[in-house]
């Protein structure tokens, strides 16, 4: 593959689709080919042909920016108003809502183009909205929100605080709540919409530098693989009980959720609206608890419509309710990563001290908790279970290694001189301080992110 591959000036590396795994290569050149011309931005696109030619032009880059705007407040579909694209050159928002236009094109850029890197920033509702259209995810893909938990300790930082740190420009917000589904769009819309990819892609660049940097771009693979799976957006009325919280673990009740659930989406989907102006979460997990004997008693069910107790739709549900089994052991959720290994009050503590190494490791390496482990898998290591991501790889490197020591008492917290310090048992000299952990990539200066790119620029 051209471009991306590493060839001759690629940046990250691509090896086909099926498991697809990307490496962004220490032989990154890209900062000495940096152009400081204008980017061009286009006016609105709103043709066929107009379409066709942007997307031949992105497809011969390395990477494209993309943004969409929707509405998703009145429909069951997210209605797709707007998708803004940019490479280093050349930005554009495109109308999808334009008479007669053909989005084939950009789509084919998203989904079938695996030479051009889809950068997006916090990309799940455009990935969920490209995957409705089409039935695939843009591909290859990459998120700069994601990406910011492995340079920084941000867990999930929006577009502006985002182009603030790393530019130092001050995101015009005003349009963000307008109506993207008026037409026409203002000039000041537009405008506002546009810079959601323009200054994506002077940042991507050097994100991607500092990833390269700190050698913590494969700390991302799974990450990105995950954003694109298109089992995460494929919408199986069957699983959606699955999004509801449920206390619990009774098969008659989590056999009635899931019968509601479906049947929920499929009364949404027919009448094109949210699945919460049916019935909402909670309600729903209350009826699949509480299950109404008779119609005439859904009218005392909280959240309900008093006229469900005779209408069409209350007779739907009450059939829904008679009909459903328990569900089968097969389907029964997955126990938290413990298994059903007891945790019990001493565990409770030694899963209190795993999290504040993680705080103190998160600190010092600068990166983002979300993206090491979570509080379950460190109650599962405090309760003595060890087939844990955070035992491998490079989790392991980072966090796993220490986290292990110290459950199994080969490592102990003291202080020195005010300072939190990691002692080997056995020690004499004892003090492998924190700050210095040895061999794993670091953040590389001591400034945050921000600060040091722009200093670097
Ligand atoms: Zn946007």
């Amino acid at each position: 593959m051209r471009g991306l591959t590493g060839e001759p000036h690629g940046f990250v590396k691509l090896c086909g689709t099926a498991s697809c795994n990307w490496v962004i290569m220490p032989e990154w050149r890209y900062s000495a080919r940096i152009k400081k011309n204008a980017m061009k931005i286009h006016d609105l696109i709103t043709t066929t042909e107009a379409l066709e030619d942007l997307c031949a032009r992105l497809a011969k880059s390395e990477f494209v920016t993309v943004d969409t705007e929707f509405m998703r407040e009145n429909t069951f579909w997210p209605e797709l108003c707007l998708v803004q694209i940019a490479n280093e050159h050349e930005a554009a928002a495109i109308d999808p809502m334009a008479e007669g236009i053909d989005l084939t094109a950009l789509l084919d850029l998203m989904c079938d183009n695996e030479d051009v890197l889809k950068v997006f920033h916090a990309g799940g509702q455009d990935v969920e909205i490209i995957y409705n259209l089409t039935g695939k995810t843009p591909h290859p893909i990459f998120d700069t929100q994601i990406a910011m938990m492995a340079i920084s300790q941000s867990e999930q930082i929006g577009y502006a605080n985002m182009v603030e740190s790393w530019l130092g420009i001050t995101v015009d917000k005003g349009a963000r709540f307008t109506d993207w589904g008026r037409r026409p769009l203002t000039d000041r819309q537009i405008e506002y919409a546009i810079g959601d990819v323009t200054y994506l892609s002077d940042i991507f660049p050097k994100m991607l530098r500092k990833l390269i940097k700190t050698g913590r771009g494969a700390w991302l693979n799974a990450e990105m693989e995950k954003l694109a799976d298109p089992a995460n957006y494929a919408n199986d009325g069957d699983k959606a009980w699955m999004r509801i919280r449920q206390a619990g673990r009774n098969p008659q009740v989590l056999g009635r959720l899931k019968a509601i659930a479906a049947w929920r989406e499929s009364e949404a989907k027919h009448k094109n609206i949210p699945r919460g102006r049916i019935m909402r979460d909670e309600t729903l997990a209350d009826v699949a608890g509480h299950p109404p004997k008779k119609q005439a008693d859904l009218a005392k069910v909280r959240g309900l419509s008093n006229s469900w107790k005779d209408n069409d739709i209350g007779k739907r549900l009450m059939n829904v309710l008679e009909n459903a089994g328990p569900l089968p052991k097969d389907e029964m959720p997955e126990k938290t990563s413990r298994n059903g290994a007891p945790l019990g009050k001493e565990g409770a503590l030694v899963a209190d001290l795993l999290k504040l190494l993680l705080k103190i490791r998160c600190r010092e390496i600068d990166v983002a908790s979300r993206l090491l482990t979570k509080s379950d898998e460190l109650e599962a290591l405090a309760a003595g279970v060890r087939n844990l991501p955070i035992l491998q790889g490079w989790r392991y490197e980072v966090f796993g290694k220490e986290a292990l020591e110290l459950v199994e008492g080969r490592m102990a917290f003291t202080v020195k001189d005010g300072k939190m310090v990691m002692t080997h048992l056995g020690d004499v000299t004892g003090g492998d301080t924190l700050d210095d952990p040895g061999g794993e990539p670091q953040a590389g200066d001591d400034e945050p992110a921000a600060a040091q790119t722009a200093a670097a620029e």
